[in-house]
This record gives structure tokens, sequence and C-alpha cells, in this order.
């Protein structure tokens, strides 16, 4: 229920505002909508060229919230009502990108225009206007570990300063420029430093988020069912359609690259203490990460076999998994980030965040929505009969 009586960090009560969210009707959106719809009296002008993930928020009746959002189908590239929008917002909070690896390497003009130029107008708004800006941008932006550039069997590869990755001290560590998988990192973080500048040199108010792959119910689609058949999203999407239609996990060179996930519900707590601490928030970069729940995309492979066979009564397969090049999977291009551990001193401190969920108990409950959501539909699309 909403609390009228919200207070901040430092017991001051918090004022109910008006918030902008750009992408709202993606992954991260629709959980940064519901949460504040129901535990705040914050209003939202969600701004997204889908709205799928916020339909059942949209509905204008029933909902204790029915005034508090407005929904307005939105192309950043090219709509001139974007300025009013910022300018009625007290913040806006921009999530609107091409995010998926498959898309870096095989369509990098995209992505570089979606994550850099188009986000250009949406500072400029906001500096302009005196607005705050809180700007999703990503992990990706620190590349490759230091440690990943040490030989294989370096002792110093042990030694955490050669891969916890911290806002203030790593360097950004990226491939040539023909492994075009770079342009997205590149291309989000020139937008941090033009942000950042904005607030050195004209005094934006703005905070900067980078996601360590989070991960939970809606994330982007199931090939074939509400997305394109031959559609590639990222790891999660990609193993839950594999398990729900019974074929092996597909391990992009062994799986050997390490991950750390977090839960969605987990995340977005950071973001509403970043929303509603703006004096403990502003100025900063923060890593949104759960450094515990650190795997490889193998062992990841494995667990989500284990706990997909569990919520869905169903055997493991035989040979669970299958190796296959990056080449053959996401095209010419590709390169990976081999290890990504947040380190998680300056959100403790600002924020006293932490994350709470285990790998195990953020699956279990993400491939309960999964099954629950697909396997009928995955059914239906494979009885099919296929026109000749
Ligand atoms: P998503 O693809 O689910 O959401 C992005 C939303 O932006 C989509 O609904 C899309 O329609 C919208 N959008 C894109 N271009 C637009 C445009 N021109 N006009 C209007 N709307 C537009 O992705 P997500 O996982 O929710 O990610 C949100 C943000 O977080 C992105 O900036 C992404 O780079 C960043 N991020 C997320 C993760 C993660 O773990 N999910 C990791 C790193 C970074
Ligand atoms: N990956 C994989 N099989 C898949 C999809 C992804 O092995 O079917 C790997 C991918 O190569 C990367 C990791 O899983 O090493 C995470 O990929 P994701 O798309 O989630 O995004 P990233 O974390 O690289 O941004």
């Amino acid at each position: 229920m909403a609390s009228s009586a919200r207070v901040d960090l430092d017991g001051k009560p918090v004022r109910a505002i008006s918030i902008c969210m750009i992408g709202a009707g993606g992954f991260i959106g629709s959980h940064l909508c519901e949460k504040i719809l129901s535990e705040t009296q914050h209003k939202i002008l969600a701004v997204d060229v889908y709205s799928d993930k916020i339909k059942h928020l949209l509905e204008p009746d029933g909902h204790p919230w029915a005034d508090r959002i407005q929904f307005h189908r939105i192309n950043i590239k090219h709509d001139s009502r974007l300025e009013g929008l910022i300018k009625m917002a007290d913040l806006t909070i921009n999530l609107a990108a091409i995010c998926t690896p498959a898309d870096y390497n095989t369509r990098p003009l995209d992505t570089i225009y979606s994550n850099f130029i188009d986000a250009l107008p949406v500072v400029k708004y906001c500096s302009e206007n005196g607005k705050r800006l809180i700007h999703f941008s990503t992990c990706e932006v620190y590349g490759k570990t230091v440690g990943s550039f040490l030989p294989k069997d370096s002792p110093l590869r042990q030694d955490p300063s050669y891969y916890v990755l911290k806002e203030d001290a790593s360097p950004c560590i990226f491939g040539a420029i023909e492994k075009q998988r770079w342009s997205y990192a590149c291309a989000k973080q020139l937008i941090e430093r033009l942000i950042y500048a904005e607030g050195a040199e004209n005094g934006l108010e703005f905070t900067i988020v980078r996601p360590f792959n989070w991960i939970g119910p809606r994330m982007d689609f199931i090939p074939g069912v509400d997305g394109p058949s031959e559609g590639v999203p990222r790891v999660l999407a990609c193993f839950s359609n594999n398990l729900l239609r019974g074929e092996p996990l597909k391990l992009v060179d062994g799986g050997q690259s390490q991950r750390t996930f977090v839960y969605i519900k987990d995340a977005i707590e950071a973001i509403l203490l970043m929303i509603e601490n703006p004096a403990r928030a502003n100025g900063h970069i923060f890593n949104v990460g759960n450094p515990n729940n650190e795997v490889t995309v193998k062992q990841l492979a494995e667990i989500m076999t284990q706990v997909y066979s569990k919520v869905s009564g169903e055997p493991s397969l035989e040979v669970p998994t299958i190796d296959v090049s990056s080449k053959e999977f996401y095209g010419e291009g590709y390169d990976d980030s081999d290890k990504r551990i947040p380190d998680m001193t300056i959100i403790n401190k600002q924020l006293g965040w932490n994350p709470k969920t285990s790998l195990w108990d953020l699956l279990e409950s993400t491939l309960t929505y999964q099954h629950r959501t697909y396997a009928e539909a995955i059914k239906r699309a494979v009885a099919r009969p296929v026109a000749s």
C-alpha cells in the first residue's frame, strides 16, 4: 500500500514528486513503475514505444494509483513532446536503450545512436531546465578486467585488485574497433562522461546507475512467442527458451565467462533509495549488483537446469548443454567481458543498500514465472503444423 508518510535515510519526510520515466515499458521500467505506484505517492509520466510489460498498471479502473501514471507512446528519437514532459517532471529517469549483446556487433550504428545520440537531448533538456536526471548506464563500461591480461597461471589473478570493478578507480578496457561488441559500452561511456561534464560545468544534478546483470520476470522475450523466432535475447531468456522447449542450453565459447546476477526486486530497492535521497545520490555513479552471486555461464546453465526441473516437474535432459562458438552464435565482431564483480563501497556508504536474494532463490521465482507464462504457448507453437 502506498504510504503517505515516507521518510528518507536522514529521517526527513519525502515529498511526492513527478517522474518522467523514459523506457518505462521495458524490463527494468516495468518493475520500477510497479514499485513506485504500490509503495509511494510519486506520479509517473511513462514514456516508451511499447507498453505491453506495463499494461497491467495502465488499466483505467480498479487500481488505487490510476491517476498517478500516464503513458506517452513516444519515440524519443524524433518527438518534440519530450522536452515538455521533462519540464513537467521533477526528475527524469532514462532507461531507453538498445541493450542486448546480439545487437552490439550486428547493429552497431543503431546501438551507438540509441545509447549516445538519442540520450543527448534528454541530458540537454534536464541541464537547461534545471531538472534532476537518473541515467541508466551499464557495468559493461568497465569492459574487460585488468586481470584478464595476466598469464592464465598468474597468482595475481586471484587478487581482487585485478578484477573487482570500482566506480571511481577501475579503467574502462575495451577491445579493438573491429570487435564491434564494444559499440554499446563505448557509447554508454561517452554519455556518462557527457553527463558528468554537465554536472561539473553546468551544475546538472545527476546520478548514473551501472546495473550488473539484473534478472527476473519480464526480462526480454521468448523467441517465437513474444518476440521474433530468430531473435537472440540476453542469457536468462535464451536459457529459459531452451529449457521450455526441452533443448540443450547453448554455451558460447564453453560458457567460461563469469557474471554476478542480482534479483530485479533487490535492485529496484536501490533505485527507489536514489529517487528519494537526492542529496546522497546526486553526483554519484553507482554499481548495482550482487557480488555474492557469481557463477560462470556454464554453472548458471547447470543451476537453471536443476531449478527448472524442480519448478516444472519435468526431468532434466541427458545432455543439458552444448558448446557453440561465439562467431556461430553472435556473428563476426563479438567479444566478451570476462568477469564482473561490483565493488559495493560507494552504494553502501551513500545509501546503505545491500542485495538480499541468493542466485538459487532468484532463479526459482523467475523460472516459476517463465514456466507459468510460457509453457503452454511453447507447447502450442511446437504442435503447430509447419505450412508446406
Ligand atoms: P529493455 O530493453 O527491457 O528496456 C528498454 C526500453 O526502452 C524498452 O521498453 C524500449 O522500447 C525503450 N526504448 C528504446 N529506445 C526507445 C526510444 N527511442 N524511444 C522510446 N523508448 C525507447 O532493457 P532493460 O533491461 O530494462 O534496461 C534498461 C536500461 O538499463 C538500459 O539503458 C540498459 O542499457 C541498462 N542496463 C540494464 C541491464 C540489465 O541487467 N537489465 C544491465 C546493464 C544495463
Ligand atoms: N551466453 C551463452 N548462451 C546464450 C546466451 C548468452 O553462453 O544462449 C553468454 C554470453 O556469451 C555471455 C553471457 O552469457 O558470456 C551473458 O550474456 P548476456 O546476453 O546476458 O549479456 P552480458 O552479460 O554479456 O551483457
